[in-house]
């Protein structure tokens, strides 16, 4: 062997080595290869079991979609196959928006975007599935990385049932917390609840406790004596004082007792008896007032309430009470009425001695004023004319001072009552303006009175005081004006009810009243200007009496005045209402002069005012003009329109030309010369009415003309009186000379009187007896019978009320009546009614005015029967017309009967029988309200009383019978009261001419 040899060998055995090492290398790497091989197969086997068996959807996301999915995603979309699902756009598996709005598509870019970013995302996502339900899951995004590129895996879970539970867990959670928030609110209500209760029990316990130390400050420190008592009558509590009342040294010691260890018996027994009264009836009693024994046993007196203890559930716990010690005002009371009855009695004395007063001025003022006005109805001297007139006036103003200073005092003694009656304010006011006029037209002035048109007719009140202030106020315009015009306007308010307020006004041109004194010239003896005073007389009361009476009257007066251009005097007064009149009146025939033109021509605007609204009024058409020449124009100027005026109103007395030249004017034109003139005048004038007889004026009225007056003047100048007119006018006619020759009996005891009143009597053709006093009256009237008595009320032996007490008792024995008028010097209200109550049917105050005793004879008379006018002058009490004529009509009833007196005594006898039925039927009537009977009985006695001329009795059957077809009957009883006063009258007449043979 060399070396050669061996080289080679060793080459090829290493080589050969090598080649075993390589084949053995090549297996064990083939092995390696199927052992990795297999490690894969079996990887992958894994992976894909693990893929498919996992419950959670996986599917596998490249750039162009799914590319791979397992079953679990078949069954979560809902797919039918993988071909189904991965032909879908991974778009599809969602719905347009999110729950949380977002849109599906951006956000799952987003999400996509995020996951190849980080490798790795996790979100909620809402999916919708092949069959449109969407499902909430839970995706978890992987980036898987691959050597060429990378994909997304996709793991997604259904979380549904997971979100369900949350949102179970959510509500549960919120429930919960709702309820804790109620509880705790609940419980926060009911804390406050309590504070609130405690705060109140608080304030209750507060208040309790002020209660119950005002109660022991009442019980301690009031001056009144306060108890409680049980039902059994003994002290729950008393009061400090009452305490110290019973002399005990503590309240606390009255516990328990009760009025009999305090009073005795009877009178504890009395007390207690009232407070069982108390808890019987649980009325309390009020202001009891009590006598009890004082401690040093002196009376004293207690005013006591007594009142029932109410538990809280209104069971009766006894009784409680107050009494005040009213001692001293007792005592005073006891003086007061001492005093009171001593200012009475100093009062009625008082009283007495101003109608005594009264009296004894009157009486001698009588004989001065009446046999004055005796003496200036002789022939006298000039001077003595003069001088008598003066002593006429000046008694007149000694008497209106008495009438004054009496009212004055009246009033000032409260003693001021109102009549209340009903009257007409137009004829009132316009009468009382007339009585004026005369001194307004001695002085020039123009008196004019205006009442509107709203003026209520008929009023209802005291006429006599609400003339009384027009006379004071107008009385004192005239007296205070020395030029120009004083105007009395009336107006109202609207009525309310059957009440309206007046209110009027008297204004005048004259000197006016200082600023300063308007108020105090309504006080008593106040006077503006002392100076004025000297000039114009006056005592200063009128103003005083007229706000007295106004006030009265529920009125006020006042007044405005500036110094040199005239006052206005204003008052108000609250009168009533009536429908209608005491009397029915016939209605005014306006319609007679409706349409007529009328001229009215008065320099004065006022009366040119008021007579355009009169005469506006009556629905005449009233042309106004100032002065004569412009009414001649207009007339002309009427007649050639062929308007003419129907009637020219001229006033009398006016500048430049005065009514009398107009009527001169008119009369001479021979267009105008049928004119209608009336004239206005103040009268005064001497030869006035010649010259209007003798220019042909039809009619001549004295200013301030009443609108009753001028509306019949004006009818009758139109000549359209009707039958009822004429038969008006005649019964005036006869007013005017109203009664024949009278046997009169003067019952009067003082000598000068006598005279005066037998003076003024026989100077109107009466004839009269005179009776001294009250005695021989009564023996003249049974002696012999009388037309009419007057009697003096204040005569020695007998007065007049207890003389005409017998008179009328005789009368009523003989069946006569005869009627009596009071003459007295009382001029005291009262007197009036007191003598009516006594019988008589008049009533005339001393000194006795002529005017007013035929007055007042007139009205007398007339109630009670028209007497004949133009009886014979013979002796009167011979002749039967007059004895006979008060009641009934003879004459008349003779017509009735042919002359026939036999046959009227019969028809006498039928009626004396009928009418005393007739009077019952009608009475009956009224109180059954049976408007036929009324009717019927009312009708046949007015007919029966027609046959006698019995007018007044007539009148009233007549408005009776009328109330009864008309079912009225609110105004029937007086109208019977004044038949049954009437009848009996007529009655006595009736039968005495049946007596007669
Ligand atoms: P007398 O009786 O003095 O007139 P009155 O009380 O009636 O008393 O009047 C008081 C005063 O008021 C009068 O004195 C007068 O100064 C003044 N007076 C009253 N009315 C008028 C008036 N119309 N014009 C001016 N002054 C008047």
């Amino acid at each position: 062997m060399t070396g050669h040899e061996t080289s080679e060998a060793g080459d090829l055995r290493q080589r050969d080595r090598r080649i075993s090492e390589l084949e053995r290398e090549l297996a064990e790497r083939k092995l390696a290869a199927q052992r990795t091989e297999q490690a894969i197969r079996d990887s992958a086997t894994r992976y894909h079991q693990l893929f498919e068996s996992t419950g959670d959807a996986i599917m596998l996301l490249g750039e162009s979609g799914f590319f791979e999915c397992n079953e679990a995603t078949l069954r979560l979309f809902r797919c039918a196959s993988h071909e189904e699902f991965l032909a879908r756009h991974p778009s599809e598996f969602s719905p347009p928006f999110q729950p949380d709005g977002t849109d599906s598509r951006t956000a799952a870019d987003a999400r996509i975007q995020q996951a190849y970013r980080d490798g790795m995302t996790r979100f909620e996502w809402m999916h919708r599935r092949a069959d449109g339900t969407d499902v909430m899951a839970d995706v978890l995004l992987a980036r898987v990385d691959l050597k060429d590129g990378s994909f997304l895996q996709a793991v997604v879970r259904d979380i549904t049932e997971q979100k369900n539970v949350e949102q179970a867990l959510r509500d549960a959670r919120e429930r919960l917390e709702q309820r804790v928030q109620e509880r705790t609110a609940e419980l926060a209500a009911r804390n406050e609840e309590l504070k609130r209760e405690i705060a109140d029990r608080k304030l209750a316990e507060e208040a309790l406790a002020f209660e119950r130390f005002l109660l022991t400050t009442l019980m301690n420190e009031a001056p009144s004596y306060v108890f409680f008592k049980d039902v059994n009558g003994r002290f729950l509590r008393i009061s400090k004082t009452l305490a110290a009342h019973y002399g005990l040294p503590d309240p606390a010691a009255a516990i328990g007792k009760s009025d009999l260890d305090f009073y005795d018996a009877g009178r504890a027994e009395q007390y207690m008896e009232d407070e069982r009264e108390i808890m019987r009836t649980g009325h309390m009693t009020v202001d009891m007032e009590q006598e009890q024994v004082g401690p040093a046993g002196r009376p004293i007196w207690l005013l006591t309430n007594k009142i029932p203890l109410h538990g809280s559930d209104g069971s009766i716990l006894g009784t409680f009470g107050i009494s005040h010690d009213i001692t001293q005002r007792k005592q005073a009371e006891a003086l007061l009425q001492h005093a009171k009855e001593e200012a009475e009695a100093a009062s009625r004395a008082k009283s007495n001695f101003l109608a005594n007063m009264s009296h004894e001025i009157r009486t001698p003022m009588n004989a001065i004023i009446g046999l004055t006005e005796l003496v200036l109805d002789t022939d006298l001297s000039d001077t003595q004319r003069d001088y008598l007139t003066m002593v006429r006036d000046s008694g007149d103003v000694l008497l209106t001072l008495i009438n004054d200073i009496l009212d004055f005092s009246k009033i000032e003694a409260g003693k001021l009552e109102l009549e209340r009656v009903t009257f007409d304010i137009r004829e009132c006011l316009g009468d009382t303006l007339k009585s004026l006029a005369v001194r307004a037209h001695a002085k020039g002035l123009e008196l004019a009175c205006e009442i509107r048109s709203g003026v209520p007719e008929w009023l209802v009140g005291d006429i006599g005081r609400l003339r009384q202030v027009v006379v004071n106020l107008v009385g004192n315009a005239i007296k205070f004006t020395e030029t120009g015009e004083v105007l009395l306007a009336v107006d109202c308010d609207e009525p309310v009810g059957d009440a309206v307020l007046l209110r009027c006004s008297v204004s005048d041109s004259g000197i006016g009243i200082p600023g300063d004194k308007i108020d105090s010239i309504f006080n008593a003896f106040e006077q503006a200007d002392n100076s004025t005073t000297r000039r114009f007389g006056g005592t200063g009361l009128g103003l005083a009496i007229c706000s007295r009476l106004v006030e009265a009257m529920d009125g006020k007066i006042w007044v405005e005045s500036a110094m040199g251009q005239g006052s206005t005097f204003r008052f108000t007064a609250r009168l009533g209402v009536s429908a209608s009149g005491p009397e029915p009146v016939a209605p005014r025939r306006r319609v007679v002069v409706e349409g007529t033109r009328v001229l009215v021509v008065d320099d004065n605007a006022t009366n040119r005012r008021i007579l355009f609204e009169m005469l506006t009024n009556w629905r005449m058409e009233p042309t106004v003009v100032a002065g004569v020449s412009d009414a001649l124009l207009c007339l002309r100027e009427a007649h050639e329109l062929k308007r003419p005026f129907g009637l020219v109103l001229t006033d009398a007395n006016m500048p430049v030309m005065d009514g009398f030249a107009l009527a001169e004017r008119i009369k001479q034109d021979r267009e105008l010369g049928s004119t209608l003139i009336m004239m206005l005048t103040s009268g005064g004038r001497p030869g006035d009415v010649t010259r209007c007889e003798e220019l042909g004026v039809s009619a001549y009225l004295l200013k301030p003309v009443k609108q009753s007056e001028l509306f019949d003047a004006i009818a009758l100048a139109l000549g359209i009186t009707s039958a009822e007119d004429e038969e008006e006018m005649a019964q005036q006619l006869v007013h005017l000379h109203p009664f024949g020759p009278l046997t009169i009996l003067l019952a009067e005891d003082s000598l000068v009187n006598q005279k005066l009143a037998v003076g003024l009597l026989e100077k109107h053709g009466h004839w009269v007896l005179v009776a001294g006093d009250g005695r021989e009256a009564v023996a003249a009237v049974q002696a012999r019978s009388f037309d009419l008595i007057l009697m003096d009320v204040q005569m020695p032996e007998m007065d007049g009320f207890d003389a005409t007490a017998a008179i009328r008792a005789f009368e009523r024995k003989s069946n006569s009546y005869t009627p009596i008028i009071a003459m007295t010097a009382h001029a005291l209200k009262g007197d009036r009614q007191r003598c009516l109550e006594a019988g008589m049917d008049g009533y005339v105050a001393k000194p006795v005015r002529a005017r007013e005793l035929f007055d007042t004879m007139e009205t007398v008379l007339g109630r009670s029967g028209r007497p004949v006018a133009d009886a014979p002058a013979s002796t009167p009490a011979s002749t039967p017309a007059t004895r006979r004529g008060r009641l009934v009509d003879w004459e008349r009833s003779l017509v009735t009967t042919s002359g026939d007196e036999q046959l009227l005594k019969a028809v006498i006898a039928v009626f004396l029988e009928e009418f005393p039925k007739l009077l019952d039927e009608i009475r009956h009537a009224l109180e059954q309200s049976d408007a036929e009977l009324l009717c019927r009985a009312a009708h046949t006695l007015k007919s029966s009383l027609a046959a006698f001329g019995a007018a007044s009795c007539v009148e009233s059957a007549k408005s009776l019978e009328q109330m009864g077809r008309e079912a009225r009957f609110e105004q029937a009883p007086p109208l019977l009261a004044q038949l049954a006063t009437d009848l009996p009258r007529v009655a006595a007449e009736l039968a005495a001419y049946a007596r007669e043979t």
